[in-house]
């Protein structure tokens, strides 16, 4: 899948986050502020960007990522990591999908089950 450069020298908002991506890919799949020793997980799932931040018990959830909805990402190195507080910085350009190949899955979520008070219900 080809999309047209978006501008000539990768100078632009889009490629200035795309090389960012890179930075962090390139250190491990982390984001890293300087100095940090251990980053925040990043995920690329379906061409999609992610950090995954580490589960918040704390926050309200209108201020955790997707309104404090679970994710449970597996990493192709078989960490699996779930957070309630992922962010999600959107669409990686078709032309950066080489330098930044997909390195997870999303797991999806076990539904919310009512359990019988004894003994177990079979099919719930
Ligand atoms: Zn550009």
């Amino acid at each position: 899948m080809a999309d047209k450069p978006c501008c000539k020298n990768e100078t632009c908002s889009t490629c200035q986050a795309a090389k960012q991506w890179i930075a962090w890919h390139q250190d491990g799949d982390q984001m890293r502020f300087r100095g940090q020793a251990e980053g925040i997980p990043v995920a690329r799932v379906n061409g999609i960007h992610y950090v995954v931040q580490p589960y918040n018990h704390n926050a309200p959830p209108q201020y955790l990522g997707f309104g404090g909805t679970r994710f449970t990402f597996r990493f192709h190195d078989g960490r699996e990591i779930t957070s309630n507080d992922v962010m999600c910085q959107g669409e990686i350009p078709a032309r950066f999908h080489d330098r930044l190949p997909d390195n997870a899955v999303i797991v999806p979520q076990e539904p919310a089950r009512s359990r019988a008070p004894f003994g177990t219900l079979k099919d719930l």
